[in-house]
């Protein structure tokens, strides 16, 4: 028997699979759905034919959808990895949380959104014992192939909530790490080291006024801080 968030509106998707024995959520992985209205993307999230499906979706009135129970294993993250592990979707919850995305008109999250969207993680998060640093973007355990939810989305408003990470740079230490490329700095943290774009999804989250791809003196600042804030 698995709780739901409290005041939401069941939306059942019959897309979901038994989690592994032994497998623990411990990961809780944010997206935008990325399709042109809430409607058409809450359809797609319940089609058999789909294949695709989250645990919950927050519209952008702050309506809360529950697709599939939190003890089963729901398909959101395709294939991904996060600290040298892939099958995100048996460890993790997922969240979709409605906006265009980069493909159909991407916009800012209203407020009254993200309030739902930080009242549905510290639900969660206190369901499963999800530390602030193990809520990520969908763009950060999937640099390759994924954006969302993107540069305009307020991780800083959400960490201040105990949500997610948000580097103080007042964390770094600059006198270490020099030997070390960002790309070893990066798979440190968790994300795919090989990945040519990781670079460019942790600007996304967390330096998304510098989205270049570049390693700037900014940006290694605020992945040495958020190391050190870790103990990675
Ligand atoms: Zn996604």
């Amino acid at each position: 028997m698995t709780r739901t968030g409290t005041g939401c509106i069941d939306r059942p998707s019959p897309n979901h699979g038994p989690r592994p024995e032994g497998a623990r959520v411990e990961l809780l992985i944010l997206h935008y759905t990325g399709m042109p209205t809430a409607d058409s993307a809450l359809t797609r999230l319940c089609d058999p034919e789909a294949q695709v499906s989250a645990h919950y979706t927050v519209d952008e009135d702050g309506t809360v959808y529950a697709h599939v129970p939190e003890d089963r294993r729901a398909w959101h993250a395709g294939l991904s990895s996060w600290r040298g592990r892939s099958d995100v979707n048996s460890r993790s919850i997922g969240i979709e949380i409605v906006n265009p995305g980069h493909e159909f008109g991407y916009r800012p999250f209203p407020a009254v959104q993200m309030a739902a969207v930080a009242d549905l993680c510290l639900d969660v998060m206190g369901r499963h014992g999800i530390a602030p640093a193990d809520v990520l973007g969908h763009s950060d355990i999937a640099p390759a192939r994924k954006e969302d939810p993107g540069e305009l989305f307020d991780w800083p408003g959400l960490a201040a909530r105990g949500i997610g990470l948000w580097p103080d740079p007042a964390a770094a230490d600059d006198s270490c790490d020099s030997a070390e490329d960002v790309a070893a700095l990066l798979g440190r943290y968790g994300y795919d080291a090989a990945e040519s774009r990781a670079l460019l999804s942790f600007q996304r989250h967390f330096h998304p006024e510098h989205l270049t791809g570049e390693a700037d003196s900014e940006t290694l600042l605020r992945l040495r801080a958020l190391l050190r804030m870790t103990g990675r």
